[in-house]
């Protein structure tokens, strides 16, 4: 009879990997937990901006689902089986006290990622689960459908079952490279095509560099492809040296990304969605009648940031030291347009270096949605970002993370028995 070192080798210390690994241990699986970095989850403890944006308190799964386009179908059942409510039990019954902020999105308490982590780190300890630590898997030794043993440096490893969760290859620096995808192509699985996601935009504009820095709250922009309008969205964004951030824009991103593959990608800016244009001109009339005698240049702030003033005046071609009583209705509406409309071209993005996740992935239709279980090889199961499933900020992708990693860990170990 065979003998192996492992019941269950789990490759990726990140989110989906602690909680695989975890469950798997708590349902009597011998485990090991393999991660190249020197630390466990390095990229959990920058989630947040370091304060860790653990899930999404959406908790009816009709409604979260929708919230990862495509992949949402196949996670219907797992999230039912394990959802918003159960992580934050989770994390509530071992001590880490959390909290609803806006938009539903939940936080420790404390604000302190290195909380989350470390409460899933005494976790691991408690169902003795193996971890190795600067430890990397350089290869999969795979016959015939079934994964023999991994290659790490230094030495080789078998499992009767073994879990991949490496992640995506947004913030390497993290150590996420996407050599998952690779050993998956490898082992015969597809992957649909990889973008990066949730990631700062580049613009041609130059202007935007003098107004960096500029964060603006209740505006909208949207997305044209060859002129043509497509989507909107409405909040918070940043102007960067580059060009745009922010929640809208990182939302956006992955759309802007696709529509640039058929075309010229251009945005408007609407700084003021809430007055029409008729609305917005009558604002400029009183404006304009209150400051009476002052040029153009310093007749505008009440309506907008200072340093945007420029780059507007700039664009509606308009001279910053008219009397702003010479301004005639033309004028006017140049700038109504132009508020209404900042128009930015939109020449890429910053990347995977900088994007929060990886859209595309390993392909749903060759893995089983209430097992993980991969449908090509017979002891493999996929967890995490790596596969194709993404959703927008707001703890949707750790949840994701979260869901998968449970099942993936419960699956594995009880196909043991
Ligand atoms: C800056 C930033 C902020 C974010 N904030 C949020 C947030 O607040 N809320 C939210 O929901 N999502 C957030 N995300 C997204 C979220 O962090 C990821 O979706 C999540 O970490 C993916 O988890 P994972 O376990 O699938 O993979 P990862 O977290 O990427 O972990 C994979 C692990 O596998 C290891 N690994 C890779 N290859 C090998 C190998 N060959 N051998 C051994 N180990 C290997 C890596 O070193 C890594 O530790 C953020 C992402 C970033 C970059």
């Amino acid at each position: 009879m065979t003998t192996f070192d492992f019941d269950i080798a789990i490759i990726g210390g990140g989110p989906a990997g602690l909680i695989a690994a975890g469950q798997a241990a708590e349902k009597g699986a011998k485990v090991v937990l393999i991660e190249k970095n020197a630390e466990l989850g390095k990229k959990l403890l920058l989630t947040g901006n370091g304060r860790c944006n653990v899930t999404n308190a959406l908790f009816k799964t009709s409604e979260l689902v929708r919230e990862f386009g495509k992949g949402g179908s196949f996670l219907y059942s797992s999230l039912s089986r394990f959802g918003p409510q159960d992580i934050m039990n989770f994390f509530e019954e071992r001590g880490v006290k959390l909290k609803v902020e806006r938009g539903n999105r939940v936080f420790p308490v404390s604000d302190r990622s290195t909380d989350i982590l470390s409460c899933l780190y005494g976790y691991l300890k408690e169902k003795k689960v193996n971890i190795y630590r600067d430890a990397q898997v350089i290869n999969m030794i795979v016959r015939q459908n079934h994964i023999e043993r991994l290659i790490l440096r230094n030495k080789e490893l078998t499992a009767r079952r073994y879990i991949l969760c490496t992640g995506g290859k947004s913030y390497p620096q993290t150590g996420s490279t996407g050599d998952g995808y690779r050993w998956a192509t490898m082992m015969g699985h597809s992957v649909t095509p990889l973008l990066p996601s949730l990631v700062p935009i580049k613009v041609n504009n130059d202007w935007v560099k003098s107004v960096m820095g500029l964060s603006l709250k209740n505006v909208s922009i949207s997305s044209f492809l060859e002129g043509q309008k497509k989507e909107s969205r409405f909040g918070e964004m940043l102007f960067t040296h580059f060009g745009i951030s922010g929640p809208i824009v990182m939302d956006m991103s992955q759309h802007l990304l696709e529509l640039q593959k058929s075309g010229k990608v251009h945005v408007l800016i609407d700084l003021k969605p809430a007055l029409d244009e008729n609305k917005l001109d009558a604002r400029l009339r009183r404006d304009f009648r209150k400051f009476s005698g002052r040029k153009l240049k310093n007749a505008l702030n009440e309506l907008l940031p200072q340093k945007l003033i420029p780059p507007i005046i700039d664009l509606s071609s308009l001279d910053p030291d008219k009397q702003v009583d010479h301004i005639d209705h033309g004028e006017r509406l140049r700038l109504v347009s132009k508020l209404k409309g900042l128009p930015l071209d939109i020449s890429g993005s910053l990347g995977f270096k900088w994007s929060i996740v990886t859209s595309g992935g390993i392909e749903l239709k060759e893995i089983e949605p209430g097992t993980l279980k991969s449908k090509i090889i017979d002891n493999l199961y996929l967890a995490g970002e790596i596969l194709d499933i993404n959703g927008p900020t707001g703890g949707f992708n750790l949840q994701v993370c979260w869901t998968t990693g449970y099942i993936a860990g419960i699956s594995a170990a009880l196909s043991l028995y």
